[in-house]
């Protein structure tokens, strides 16, 4: 070992390097890892200043909406938040006055006197700049079954609910988005891989990821941008819903990173695409998930 490799490898100068990198956002404290796991606002202030954001499917501190949302105010968005239904209402509000958002408002994707009444409010904040749809929903009996089980009215839900709802909510509002802009949605690699149990939302996933290409390509020449963020597997309310979820996190053991996903991670990516940063990204399906969707055949025991 020559002097200087002796020298770099002592303890006590691994330590403070790694205190140096933490101090300038570079390390992870809690997990050691190389390179800026959370993003600390430290290099550009306020990516989204003067910005107002749309963003769909909150459901409570878990949601990967909640993630993006903290994310867009810490970059200096105005936030407008929906919930689905009564049941959501008192936990939505509270994180909605807690992330100062302007506007907290009831949205059923599937009722369109909802979207309509979406509008109708988004009006009065125009122009939207940007709109996060981090919406999905199918029957937990589609997602615990064998997939060729799947019945049609459960298949039509899942398609209703997490596809066809980004055309729905990017007819409603890409009036409103007269400045351009961004319309982000959320999916999943097993939109195009046979993930067991993710069946009939594997389906959706293809087709929301087909609908997100033919929106950016009609909406392109109004400059709004429309993109796909592919996360990992999160614990989340839905993501629990497939069976036998805590496998999927077993994909930490081969990714690249050798990690889970954060959900700061997708909220981060999801900042750099509503941001003027990712202008001239469109149509695009962005992987967030420590890099799995490359593995063909890991060398990982
Ligand atoms: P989540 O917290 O349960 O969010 C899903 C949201 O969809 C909830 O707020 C839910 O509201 C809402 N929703 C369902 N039906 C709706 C409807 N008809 N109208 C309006 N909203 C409706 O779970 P999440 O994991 O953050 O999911 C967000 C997105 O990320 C989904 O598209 C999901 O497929 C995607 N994704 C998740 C993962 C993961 O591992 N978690 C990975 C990749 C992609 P209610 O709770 O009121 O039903």
């Amino acid at each position: 070992m020559a002097a200087w490799q002796r020298w770099s490898a002592t303890p006590h100068r691994k330590v403070r390097a790694r205190r140096k990198r933490a101090a300038v956002g570079l390390e992870d404290r809690s997990t050691g890892l190389r390179g800026p796991a959370r993003y600390n606002g430290q290099f550009m202030p306020e990516l989204l200043a003067g910005k107002t954001a749309l963003v769909l499917g909150v459901a409570n501190k878990w949601s990967i909406a909640y993630a993006i949302a903290s994310a867009f105010v810490r970059e200096g968005a105005s936030l407008v938040l929906t919930y689905q239904g009564e049941r959501q209402q008192q936990t939505v509000e509270e994180l909605g006055a807690e992330l100062k958002a302007v506007r907290v408002l009831n949205c059923d994707v599937t009722r369109q006197e909802d979207l309509d009444h979406l509008v109708a409010e988004l009006k009065q904040l125009a122009p939207i700049h940007t709109v996060v749809h981090s919406i999905a929903f199918a029957n937990r009996e589609d997602l615990t079954r064998p997939f060729v089980e799947t019945g049609r009215e459960g298949y039509l839900l899942a398609q209703e609910v997490s596809a066809y709802s980004l055309i729905a909510v990017s007819r409603a509002v890409a009036p409103l988005m007269s400045a351009g802009g961004s319309i982000a949605t959320l999916t999943y690699l097993g939109s195009t891989r046979v993930v067991q149990n993710y069946n009939v939302m594997g389906v959706a996933k293809a087709a929301l990821e087909a609908c997100m290409r033919y929106l950016a390509n009609d909406l392109g020449p109004a400059n709004i941008r429309v993109n796909a963020i592919s996360a990992g597997p999160i614990k989340t309310a839905s993501a629990r819903a497939v069976k036998d979820f805590s496998k999927m996190l077993g994909a930490a053991n081969i990714a690249p990173l050798r990690r889970n996903t954060d959900p700061a991670e997708v909220a981060d990516a999801a900042v750099f695409l509503a941001s003027d940063l990712g202008r001239g990204v469109t149509g695009n399906i962005l992987f967030v998930d420590a890099g799995f969707h490359i593995i063909g055949l890991s060398s990982v025991d």
